[in-house]
């Protein structure tokens, strides 16, 4: 019987040859997945890959991006989702319950502290802050409930380097689940892992993206039956990535590590600069010497993210410093990084940091994200924005 082209247009019989195979993988997009059969329905297991069930648990576009992200941080199993920050609250939701308490460093990712101050709090999960400079302290902290002790390395905006090793053992040592955010380090400056660390969660965002116009985060662990426990509080929550999403950080990803050199080797050039100027009182970088941390980041690392935070000397004003963000040119301003243009944020450290704050925390906060434009260049615009800041108030 004809088909009407109503039908036709939906169920041709046109099937493409397989074999087709090109440098970059083919991309599948799916809310229904179409079974062969009822008995393939009662059967198919997306958990463990063999299968696919739903858009939302997995396409092979989004299996193969996991595979990958599990090899980039040196782990087996890897849940992602819609960005770096629901990666963070993936890991508490999984793990913690009423009751429980997880331990938060000091200089961690803004919204990570704003998530357990507003939702674990709602949901009775306590959290206490701890100075991860000071293993000790962090030790003294974990108590009968303490579930998760959460680390960052280095810290978000201050780029403090803790001591990770001394921290892991005093999670360890209390049989306390370890999580690292590891958007920093991306998998290459650093492998979670190889510390000892159970969970390694990363802001695709930032490195494996590398264009500043995907957000999506990875959860990696190595143990499968902690993998499954996240996964299926992913599922639950119905978290999920879309197939052109994975397409774009998958075809970035095999540049990450020649995008990581260079803007590791531009970031240090710049940053060690900076520390040369007068009105520059501390240069955050954790590879330069000086900078809080710097003897764990050489015990732990080989490079470093394009990304650093100085502290203009306290004489100047806000206002001085802000105008100094506005004449820069070719840094742009605005949040995250890792992408081809140069951002800059000045960050009100009272607003995030409370007093008293560490000695090399004194002055006004300007962080630097550094892209993919010629070091010379940059150099050169923050020479120009430095004529601007004028003479100390
Ligand atoms: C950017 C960032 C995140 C969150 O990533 P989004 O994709 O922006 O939600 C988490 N942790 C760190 C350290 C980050 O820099």
């Amino acid at each position: 019987m004809p088909r009407d082209l109503a039908t036709e247009l939906v169920h041709h019989d046109y099937r493409p040859p397989a074999g087709f195979e090109a440098p970059q993988p083919g991309v599948f997009k799916a809310s229904t997945v179409i079974f062969p059969s009822v008995a393939a329905v009662r059967h198919r297991d997306w958990r463990h890959k063999t299968g696919y069930t739903y858009g939302l648990h997995g396409t092979p576009t989004t299996f193969l991006l996991e595979e990958r992200i599990a090899a980039l941080e040196g782990g087996r199993f890897c849940c992602l989702v819609p960005s770096g920050l629901a990666a963070v609250t993936l890991v508490g939701q999984a793990l913690l319950s009423q009751g429980d308490e997880v331990l938060l460093p000091d200089n961690v990712y803004g919204p990570s502290r704003e998530f357990a101050r507003n939702e674990l709090a709602r949901w009775g999960i306590a959290h206490r802050l701890y100075d991860p400079m000071d293993p000790g302290a962090l030790a003294a902290l974990i108590g009968p409930n303490t579930r998760l002790v959460w680390l960052e390395a280095p810290g978000s905006v201050t780029m403090e380097f803790p001591d990770l090793p001394a921290l892991v053992e005093a999670a360890r040592a209390r049989g306390v689940t370890t999580a690292l955010d590891n958007t920093w380090g991306a998998g290459v400056a650093l492998r979670g892992f190889e510390h000892g660390i159970d969970i390694v969660m990363q802001a695709l965002t930032k490195y494996p993206s590398g264009g500043g116009d995907v957000l999506m985060g990875s959860v990696v662990t190595r143990d499968e039956a902690l993998h499954h426990r996240i996964k299926f509080t992913h599922m639950r929550l119905g978290l999920g990535v879309a197939g052109n999403d994975a397409e774009l950080v998958l075809r970035s990803l095999s540049s990450l590590p020649l995008r990581y050199a260079a803007q590791d080797a531009a970031a240090r050039e710049l940053a060690a600069w900076l520390g040369t100027r007068p009105e520059v009182a501390q240069v955050l970088h954790p590879a330069l010497e000086g900078s809080p941390g710097h003897a764990h980041w050489r015990a732990s690392c080989q490079a470093a993210a394009g990304l650093f935070s100085v502290m203009f000397d306290e004489r100047y004003t806000q206002a001085q410093v802000d105008a100094f963000v506005d004449a820069l040119r070719l840094f742009r301003i605005g949040y995250s990084w890792a992408g081809p243009v140069s951002l800059v944020v000045p960050y009100l450290l009272e607003t995030m940091r409370p007093e008293p704050r560490p000695a090399h925390l004194r002055g006004r906060l300007v962080r630097f994200s550094i892209g993919l434009e010629a070091a010379a260049d940059l150099r050169a615009d923050l020479a120009q924005a430095l004529t601007t800041l004028g003479a100390p108030a």
